[in-house]
């Protein structure tokens, strides 16, 4: 988790401050407007969409013969479905058809997967080959022209002739599990008739998945109107992909802002997870940019994101509107779970059944999802109207897609529109949610912070502006006129020290309550060190001390160790306390530096330490110097220096240590000598590589 931390703090300090000149703030909004930007142009994609050239969905072919005379292909295209001529468990080439013709052949009509397909009184596997063939009967003013067919992912490997010449091979076509090789791709494949009869013959495969055959239309129309029409799917995936994407990076821009926000961070997840879902499926973009894109891994993710999308989807929700119950998170994880799991470690013959299963799990999370969005509109959440309207039509839209998988509907892919639609809404939300909450956190935090700065000073100033008035009234009153030069500078001292002790307090009330913003980076601890012994070895040796340097063991397989911190407040935490050493120790003696290096298997501390041999702290008072208003007057007679503090100090650097994750304490035998040590947790391999780089070294 730390880790998790130091490279967001790497990415947001060094990369997007650094590499890009801008706000975060200026930063989300371009992100909001690209979301919006696409949704619009997708919108207008879908609305043009329907009016390209129109597709014939009426036409069939009968008895493995179509007849499409009657076609102007470029007036419109055919879907190519119908009667195919079916030759089971045999994989026949254009030639050995030929020579077979006059057999009575079965059909099957397409598209549909050949599980269940009657064959000789028993039913089909899924696992098997097959050879379909049909005829195309054109007008002969289509002979010579250029006619394309677009090929849709066929389970799960597939050899097309086009007039006995081989046009193309996906995966690769065999008898048994291990000679078939599967791949998922589309294909758009030009042609020219040479007369007006064009046979089509297809080979197919499958021995991997639990579906095998064509169960997708193949179409067949006038090479550039496919083309068109394919470039145009290809976009409209890519752009639902990049919609997506925003969505989900906007989102979490808007996590990193403010951590507490951890709906922002489920629906960013949840978004990056859809975005990868258009890439894997219609058009298989995937496939088309890498062709050997391995097929397993193809199914597992998009089994993935399907499997784990509900869980966070569900966690968004508990953090939108706190309105589900903790068990249904708990339950719909494992399910998520235990889903993915089986993805993870089993083949996909053996894990796509289960989809049957999870569509029934997810129809559950909608029915369980719809009532609890109901609540929280009749409790009139902030947003939850609009969340409503939003999710029902997305919501339709996954039914609809289920329907298509089960082969019970033949309409194009519903749901990406459906989640664009539904995601840009929600990143709309969310932005509202976190401006509104922001400036009442700021506001929230500036009340507490004056508050606390308020008790303080009424308990904290109190007693010195008394002593102060005391002197003035004295001086008034010429109680000691010949004293007055000296109570006026005590006047003057304790103004000085009130200064700074306002200073510190209002410091420290703002520490507390999260209003200073620290600058963290990758801190070479040695350098850092030997850079701030420079500054403070000549201050020291002014005050008559003796000072000495200890750097050991810093170096780990030759690299540097380092810290993740922000270099003033640590220098502000130290400085405090070799002040405080030079204060408790009296001339002649000697303030030590140390630095060294606390490293076990996983993790490993630096540990700066200062060791002065002054007048120590007794055992007793040690827990509690840190506490804010903790002071002890030494009366020890030797010690002269005068040692009026804050009591803050120490305070300040508990506060600045807390905020890196370290810790603070001090050591004395109340005799001689303290040692403060300050211990910083090391940043693992990675992060001091990105890190060394986010320095600008
Ligand atoms: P102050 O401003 O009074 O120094 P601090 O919070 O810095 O407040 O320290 C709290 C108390 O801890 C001091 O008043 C002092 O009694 C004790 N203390 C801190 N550092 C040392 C030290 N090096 N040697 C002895 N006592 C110390």
């Amino acid at each position: 988790m730390q880790e998790f931390r130091h490279l967001w703090g790497i990415i947001r300090e060094d990369v997007l401050v650094r590499c890009f000149p801008i706000t975060t703030r200026s930063l989300r909004n371009f992100l909001l407007l690209s979301a919006i930007t696409c949704l619009f142009t997708f919108i207008s994609g879908c609305g043009i969409a329907p009016l390209e050239k129109s597709t014939r969905r009426d036409d069939k072919a009968e008895k493995g013969v179509f007849q499409l005379e009657h076609v102007d292909f470029a007036e419109q295209s055919v879907l190519l479905q119908g009667e195919w001529e079916f030759y089971w468990q045999q994989l026949l080439s254009p030639a050995d058809l030929q020579a077979s013709d006059g057999d009575a052949p079965l059909y099957i009509t397409l598209p549909h997967s050949w599980n269940g397909y009657m064959w000789h009184g028993g039913s089909l596997p899924s696992d098997g080959y097959a050879t379909f063939r049909v005829l195309l009967r054109i007008g002969e003013e289509h002979i010579g022209e250029s006619l394309a067919i677009r090929m849709p992912e066929i389970n799960n490997s597939y050899k097309l002739w086009i007039d006995g010449e081989l046009f193309v091979e996906v995966g690769q076509v065999g008898t048994n599990k291990h000679s078939a090789e599967p791949n998922l791709a589309t294909r758009l494949v030009e042609f020219q008739p040479h007369n007006d009869q064009v046979e089509l013959v297809i080979q197919v495969a499958n021995f991997h998945y639990t579906r095998g055959g064509i169960t997708k239309h193949i179409e067949l129309g006038d090479s550039k109107t496919l083309t068109a029409k394919t470039n145009m799917k290809t976009s409209f995936d890519l752009l639902a992909s990049a919609t997506l994407f925003i969505v989900g990076a906007y989102n979490l821009l808007l996590y990193i802002q403010r951590r507490k926000d951890m709906a922002s961070l489920y629906f960013a997840i949840f978004s990056l997870l859809w975005a990868v879902r258009p890439l894997l499926d219609g058009e298989l973009i995937v496939t088309k940019v890498f062709p050997d894109f391995p097929w397993e891994l193809q199914i597992k993710v998009e089994y993935l994101v399907f499997y784990v999308s509900p869980y966070f989807f569900m966690m968004y929700f508990y953090y939108l509107f706190k309105e589900l119950s903790r068990s249904i998170l708990v339950i719909s994880g494992t399910l998520a779970g235990v889903f993915s799991l089986i993805v993870i470690f089993f083949p996909a013959k053996i894990y796509s059944p289960t989809f049957s299963i999870f569509q029934f799990i997810i129809v559950l999370h909608i029915v369980y999802f719809i009532l609890a969005l109901n609540r929280a509109v009749k409790k009139r959440k902030q947003g939850a109207v609009v969340f409503m309207i939003v999710s029902i039509f997305a919501a339709a839209t996954i039914v609809v897609d289920i329907f298509i998988y089960n082969e019970w509907l033949m309409i194009g892919r519903m749901s990406i529109l459906g989640f664009i639609i539904f995601t840009c809404t929600q990143m709309v939300l969310l932005s509202t949610r976190f401006a509104k909450a922001l400036a009442s956190e700021e506001k929230a935090a500036q009340e507490e912070g004056r508050k606390k700065l308020l008790s303080y000073i009424t308990h904290d100033l109190r007693a010195p502006l008394a002593t102060m008035m005391g002197y003035v009234e004295a001086v008034q009153d010429r109680v000691n006129p010949e004293k007055n030069e000296v109570y006026l500078k005590y006047v003057y001292e304790k103004t000085v020290w009130l200064n700074r002790m306002i200073e510190d307090l209002s410091f420290l009330s703002q520490l507390e309550t999260s209003q200073v913003t620290f600058t963290m980076r990758a801190l070479d601890m040695e350098a850092y060190v030997q850079e701030m012994w420079q500054k403070y070895e000549l201050v020291i040796q002014e005050t008559g001390l003796h000072s000495e340097l200890a750097v050991s063991n810093v170096i780990d397989d030759g690299c540097p160790l380092y810290v993740w911190g922000d270099p003033l407040r640590i220098e502000q935490a130290l400085s405090n306390i070799i002040s405080n050493a030079l204060k408790f120790t009296p001339p002649g003696g000697k303030v030590l530096l140390s630095l060294t290096y606390r490293k076990n298997k996983g993790d490993g501390h630096a540990m700066i330490s200062v060791i002065d041999n002054g007048i120590g702290i007794s055992p007793e008072h040690l827990e509690h110097i840190f506490e804010r208003n903790y002071r002890l007057y030494p009366d020890r007679a030797d010690f002269v220096q005068d040692t009026a503090g804050s009591g803050l100090g120490l305070a300040i650097a508990k506060e600045i240590v807390d905020r890196h994750e370290g810790e603070i304490w001090a050591e004395s035998d109340g005799i001689e000598g303290s040692v403060f040590f300050i211990s910083l947790p090391l940043m693992t391999e990675q992060f001091k590589k990105d890190g060394e780089m986010g320095d600008g070294k």
